[in-house]
C-alpha cells in the first residue's frame, strides 16, 4: 500500500531520467513531461548544457536549485539532483517539481523586499523632512535675529524719540510706529516658538507661582484694554483656587494673552469674559479650567478646526492684522501641557475657548515678603549722588551703541564706556575700573560667551567677579542656558526696555557692593 502511495507521489513530482556522456535520452518516465528517447536533451532546455561538464567532476552526485523551465506554456521551478556512473558513462537525472513552493517563496520575497524598498523609501524621506525642517528651524532661528536687530534700534530711539519736544500729532505717529514694531516683534517672537515646537525643543517648565497675582494682573491690562474698546470686561477668577501653584507661569501666560488679545480683537460690542475655575479640593494637583468668552463676530462651523493651524487666518478676514500663528501655538502649547483646547463658536454671536490643566498647589501658600527692588540710586543727574558707576558696554553695531550712549544720557549716576568686541571688552577691564559689563552675545573677533568665560577665569579677582549682565536679540532657552554656563549674571534680550535694564543694573550693583562689603568683613 505504502509503495503504492509513494510511487502515486513520485509520478506526480518527479521525472527521471537516464543520459548518456553525449547528452542522449536513453530512458525516461515522463512522469512530468514528454521527452522523446535518443533526442538530445539540450534541445529540450539549454540548462542541460550543464551535463557534460559532470562527467569531468569528482563529485558523482549534485544538486541544482530552482531550476526555471517552460513546459507547455507554464513557468515551472525544478531542483535537479544528478548522479554520474562513470563506469557506464551514464547519467540519472531526478528532476523534482517545487513550482508551487517556489511560488510561494517568490511571493513572500518579493513581498519582503517590497516592504523593504519601502521602509527605506520612507526613512529616506524622513531624514529629508528632518533635514528641511532642521534647516527651516534653523533659517527662522537665525532671520528673526537679523530682524530683531534693527527693530531693536528703531523701537529704543522711538522711545527716546517720545522724550524729546514733539507736538500731539507727532506723538500719535510716534505711537502708531511702536505699535507696529512692537507687532513685528511678537510676529517674529511667534515664529521662534513655532520652530521650537517643530523641533521638539519647548519644554514646559512648572514652578511655584503667585497664581492670584498673576490672575489680578491679566485681569487688570484687559480690564483697561476692554475699555479702550468700549467692551466690557468679566472676570469670574474662582474663590477656591490656591495663592500659589505650581506650573509654567511663561506658557500659561503666552495662551491666555494670545486667546484674550482675539476675543478683544474679533468683538466689536459686548462682553469679554475670562473664568478660571477649580472643582477640586485635593491639596496637591488640581485641574484648572481656563474659559475666554466673548460676542464677537464668531468663527464659521466649518472654519472650526482650521483656525488652529498655521498661518491660517479667515478669508475677508485679514484686516484685522495678525499672522495666522497665535491659536497654532496655543493649540500646541496646550497639548505639550498634556490638556487640549476646545473652542464653540456661533457665528454672529461669539465664541468660547476652552481649556483644562492640571497643576501642583504648592506647599506653601504663604505670600512671600516683597522684595521690592526700589532703586537705591539717584538716576536722575539732579540728584545728590555720591558716586558714579562705570558701565562697559561690549557691542559691535553702532545704532545699538548710540541707543545705549543715548539711554544713559539722560542717567547721571554711570558712565558709559564702549568696547567693540569681547576682546576688547577683557582687555578695557584690565586697563580701566569698571563696576558692571553690558555683554552683546553675537560679535566679531570674540564673542559674548568667550568674554565671559575669559572674565569669570580671570585672575585679578576684581575682574572675575565684576557683574555681567547679557544682551541679545535671540531669545531662546539654550541661549538663555549658555550665558548662564557662562557665567552670566543676567540676561536681558532686545529690544532693551530702558527701566528693566536700569533695575537690573541696580540690582546686580547692589547685589555686588554689598558681597564686597561682606567679603572685607570676614
Ligand atoms: P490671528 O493672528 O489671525 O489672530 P490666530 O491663529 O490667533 O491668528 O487665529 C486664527 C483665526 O481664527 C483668526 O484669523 C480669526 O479669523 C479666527 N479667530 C480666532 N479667535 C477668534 C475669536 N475669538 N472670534 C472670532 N474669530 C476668531
Amino acid at each position: 500500500m505504502l509503495d503504492k502511495l509513494r510511487q502515486d507521489f513520485l509520478e506526480k513530482t518527479t521525472q527521471i531520467l537516464i543520459l548518456d556522456n553525449t547528452n542522449r535520452v536513453l530512458e525516461t518516465d515522463n512522469s512530468l513531461f514528454y521527452i522523446k528517447r535518443d533526442s538530445d536533451i539540450t534541445d529540450f532546455h539549454p540548462f542541460f548544457h550543464v551535463i557534460s561538464s559532470l562527467f569531468e567532476d569528482k563529485r558523482n552526485e549534485q544538486k541544482f536549485y530552482c531550476v526555471q523551465m517552460e513546459v507547455k506554456g507554464k513557468t515551472c521551478f525544478y531542483d535537479i539532483r544528478t548522479v554520474v556512473d562513470s563506469e557506464k558513462k551514464q547519467i540519472v537525472l531526478f528532476i523534482e517539481d517545487l513550482t508551487d513552493h517556489y511560488k510561494t517563496v517568490h511571493q513572500i520575497k518579493q513581498v519582503r523586499n517590497e516592504s523593504i524598498i519601502n521602509f527605506n523609501i520612507t526613512q529616506e524621506l524622513n531624514h529629508e523632512l528632518n533635514v528641511q525642517r532642521g534647516f527651516k528651524n534653523k533659517f527662522l532661528a537665525n532671520v528673526s535675529h537679523e530682524i530683531r536687530t534693527p527693530l531693536n534700534s528703531i523701537l529704543g530711539f522711538l522711545s527716546v524719540l517720545e522724550n524729546t519736544s514733539v507736538d500731539r500729532e507727532q506723538l500719535d505717529l510716534i505711537s502708531i510706529i511702536k505699535e507696529s514694531s512692537k507687532n513685528l516683534v511678537s510676529i517674529v517672537d511667534d515664529l521662534l516658538d513655532i520652530s521650537k515646537i517643530e523641533a521638539g525643543r519647548l519644554e514646559i517648565k512648572n514652578k511655584r507661582f503667585n497664581f492670584k497675582k498673576f490672575t489680578e494682573s491679566l485681569v487688570k491690562t484687559y480690564e483697561l484694554q476692554a475699555e479702550e474698546k468700549r467692551l466690557k470686561f468679566v472676570a469670574d477668577i474662582g474663590a477656591n483656587l490656591p495663592r500659589f501653584l505650581i506650573g509654567d507661569q511663561l506658557r500659561l501666560n503666552q495662551i491666555l494673552i494670545n486667546l484674550l488679545e482675539n476675543a478683544l480683537k474679533y468683538t466689536h460690542q459686548g462682553t469679554v469674559m475670562l473664568r478660571v475655575s477649580t472643582n477640586s479640593r485635593n491639596m496637591r494637583r488640581i485641574p484648572v479650567t481656563f474659559e475666554i468668552k466673548d460676542t464677537g463676530i464668531g468663527i464659521p462651523k466649518e472654519h472650526l478646526t482650521t483656525i488652529f493651524e498655521s498661518f491660517t487666518q479667515l478669508e475677508k478676514r485679514g484686516l484685522f492684522g495678525g499672522s495666522g500663528l497665535g491659536l497654532s501655538i496655543v493649540k500646541q502649547l496646550t497639548q505639550l501641557m498634556d490638556s487640549d483646547l476646545e473652542v464653540e463658536s456661533v457665528e454672529g454671536e461669539g465664541s468660547i475657548f476652552k481649556f483644562t490643566i492640571y497643576m501642583g498647589v504648592s506647599h506653601d501658600q504663604k505670600e512671600e515678603k516683597e522684595v521690592s527692588i526700589t532703586r537705591k540710586i539717584d538716576r536722575k543727574s539732579g540728584g545728590a549722588k555720591k558716586k558714579k558707576y562705570r558701565i562697559l558696554l561690549g557691542e559691535d553695531i553702532e545704532v545699538n551703541q548710540l541707543l545705549m550712549m543715548r539711554l544713559f544720557a539722560d542717567e547721571g549716576s554711570y558712565s558709559l564706556d564702549i568696547a567693540k568686541n569681547g576682546e576688547q571688552v577683557v582687555l578695557f577691564l584690565e586697563k580701566y575700573q569698571y563696576d558692571l559689563v553690558l555683554m552683546d552675545l553675537t560679535m566679531p573677533v570674540m564673542d559674548g560667551y568667550d568674554a565671559a568665560l575669559r572674565i569669570r577665569n580671570h585672575t585679578d579677582k576684581k575682574i572675575k567677579k565684576i557683574p555681567i549682565i547679557a544682551l541679545t536679540a535671540r531669545t531662546t532657552e539654550e541661549e538663555r542656558e549658555a550665558a548662564k554656563e557662562s557665567g552670566m549674571n543676567a540676561y536681558l534680550t532686545k529690544p532693551v526696555n530702558s527701566e528693566v535694564l536700569f533695575k537690573t543694573i541696580d540690582r546686580l550693583l547692589h547685589r555686588y557692593k554689598n558681597k564686597k562689603t561682606q567679603e572685607s568683613v570676614k
